[in-house]
């Protein structure tokens, strides 16, 4: 007898006929002779009524304790409800909170992790031949208190638990027949796609595609949870997340194991920078274009802030053998009069799981070279790997100090398929902040600090661009989600630094395994959003991903022409259930 975790997000329980819908569902997995645990969200827009209720009485920061009780409230009358309508249908039911499940999490209230799921209970309902209904989205500390994992985090309940439980496979059910390439409310014409890996998943749903909870992916990935994503308006089959690496995780550590599990080098790169480029539309795509017109691969891509206004650097890398011809094609095309060489860098790189979603491994990683005094030059973040640019000269001593901290020896890189497509799917990000410290000293550990500054609050940050230096200071410049905003510029502004805010941006990306080998993918981009005039402010790639910066009133009209420039486009409208 096989053993499912069935997932139903909000809009698939949003009324009682819906909900009966999902009973018919369940009833027939169960007729198939499968046992079924079965995981629900609050129904429809419940968790956001709650928020703002919280709001209308508190203000906008109530207790985070008092916020977490308030919102597992949503779910537990969901379970409630599922579970009686399949009793009075008779089919053997019981409903269980997270308490109840054994859900044990983090002592952190809005954002808990998930240590280890106590799954006796569980397994003596199914025993007795019912179908268990727990609460999403919800657990309780070692020592009692209700905490909740983060807005969407009912997909990682069921995920976690399908784990714990060494399900056969773990089923999402959505409003949304599955994984597209972006999200059809902005791209109706976006396309369904017929499986992605995890780390492809991982970087869209960290990019903004809300159809996945980001640690769901991390723990199908850790623990090989057979993933599918589906529609519970239809029978088809959804998208399969693939976790090609197997299992690793640790049961008693679910969403708390080991992070960094590889240290890589590459010193067969050189770095280019273009400084004080003219800050207007065109500029990216016409230098990318060239180099791909020419055939150079190019490797990471970062533009910082303008500094002055209305002025970018540019800096990017390429093989070190191809470094000359780049030279001369970034001469030729005449933006800039100051372009920096340098053939002796070398790029250090920690991988793990979910790296961005944990501030704190970044920045232990940017601490660890700072105490060696080892300058980082460019910052390359994606959700499984953290890579800094730094001088060749001091790889050993980076190499020392990374091993030491993660406590691993180096590893050569996992060399991505060249099968996979360069582009699987576009992601765009509303909510989106970015902060610039201006200033900052230009010594090696500074930057370290600022940055772990947030950590500690637990403030993730993405797009982490350092200006190159002049006069001795720099800026670092790097976005956050909004909400995170006003802690933010709290926790900097007890440094002493000066920050400065911009809630007016939206970050656009475009993800594909297959990318690290294809070359003028960024270049297309770039290009795309050329020709509609549309200026790109901040410019940061990882192996697998290119994000820019954006104005958001440009926003949606930019996914638009990013998604058809790469051919995303399906032949019919995907259907919406609307909630
Ligand atoms: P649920 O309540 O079932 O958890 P969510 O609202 O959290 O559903 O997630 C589903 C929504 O995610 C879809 O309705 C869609 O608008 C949005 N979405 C964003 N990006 C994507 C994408 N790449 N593929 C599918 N859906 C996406
Ligand atoms: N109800 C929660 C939310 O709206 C959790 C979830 O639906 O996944 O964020
Ligand atoms: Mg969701």
């Amino acid at each position: 007898m096989g053993l499912v975790v069935q997932k139903f997000g909000g809009t698939s329980v949003a009324d009682a006929e819906r909900i009966l819908q999902v009973c018919q569902r369940i009833e027939h997995t169960v007729s198939q002779g499968e046992r079924v645990v079965v995981v629900v969200s609050a129904m429809g827009k419940t968790t956001d009524s709650l928020i703002d209720l919280a709001r209308a009485v508190a203000g906008e920061c109530p207790n985070p304790r008092e916020m977490d009780l308030l919102l597992a409230t949503g779910e537990q009358v969901t379970t409630a409800l599922v579970s009686m309508a399949l009793q009075a249908r008779g089919q053997a039911a019981i409903a269980l909170t997270g308490r109840e499940a054994g859900i044990i999490t983090e002592p952190h209230h809005q954002r808990a992790r998930i240590v280890r799921i106590d799954i006796s209970r569980i397994k003596a309902e199914l025993e007795q031949g019912k179908v268990v209904v727990v609460t999403g989205f919800q657990g309780i500390t070692p020592s009692g208190e209700v905490t909740t994992l983060g807005r969407g985090g009912s997909d990682t309940s069921a995920v976690a638990l399908a784990a714990a439980l060494h399900a056969d496979r773990c089923e999402i059910y959505t409003d949304v027949p599955g994984i597209l390439t972006t999200d059809p409310r902005l791209v109706p014409q976006a396309s369904l796609l017929a499986e992605i890996t995890a780390a492809e998943m991982l970087e869209l749903a960290s990019l903004g595609a809300k159809v996945l909870h980001p640690r769901a992916v991390e723990i199908a990935r850790n623990f090989a949870v057979p993933l599918v994503v589906r529609s519970s308006w239809s029978d088809a089959p959804g998208t399969k997340i693939l976790s090609p690496n197997g299992a690793r995780g640790d049961l008693h550590a679910l969403e708390v194991s080991r992070l960094v599990d590889g240290i890589h080098i590459d010193r067969s790169q050189a770095k280019v920078a273009l400084l004080g480029v003219p800050d207007r539309p065109g500029i990216a795509a016409q230098l990318f274009s060239a180099l791909a017109a020419e055939g150079i691969l190019v490797d990471l891509i970062v533009q910082s802030i303008q500094h002055p206004r209305n002025y970018n650097d540019i800096a990017f890398t390429v093989p070190r053998a191809a470094l000359d011809h780049a030279l001369r094609l970034c001469r030729d095309l005449h933006q800039t009069e100051t372009i920096v060489a340098d053939g002796a860098i070398s790029i250090v790189s920690i991988s793990g799981v979910g790296i961005v979603g944990r501030p704190a491994i970044p920045a232990q990683m940017f601490s660890a070279l700072g105490q060696h005094d080892i300058n980082i030059e460019m910052i390359a973040t994606s959700e499984t790997k953290v890579s800094c640019v730094i001088a060749e000269q001091d790889s050993d001593r980076a190499l020392r100090a990374l091993g030491e901290i993660f406590q691993l020896e180096p590893t050569p890189a996992l060399i991505p398929s060249v099968e996979a497509p360069s582009v699987r799917g576009v992601a765009l990000d509303q909510n989106q902040t970015r902060l610039a410290v201006l200033n900052v000293p230009d010594r090696p550990g500074v930057a370290a600090q600022i940055l772990q500054s947030l950590a500690d609050k637990g403030i993730p940050l993405d797009m982490i661009i350092q200006s190159e230096p002049a006069q001795g200071v720099n800026n670092i410049a790097f976005t956050i989600k909004t909400t995170d905003r006003y802690e933010a510029e709290r926790t900097l502004q007890q440094t002493g630094q000066a920050v400065m805010v911009d809630t007016d941006v939206a970050k656009l990306s475009i993800v594909g395994l297959g990318m690290a080998q294809a070359k003028g993918i960024a270049a297309r981009m770039f290009q795309a959003l050329a020709e509609r005039d549309i200026n790109i402010e901040m410019i940061a790639t990882s192996e697998i991903k290119v994000s820019c910066i954006i104005r958001q009133s440009r926003a949606v009209e930019a996914l638009q022409a990013v998604h058809q420039a790469f051919a995303l486009n399906g032949s019919q409208e995907i259907p919406i259930e609307r909630s």
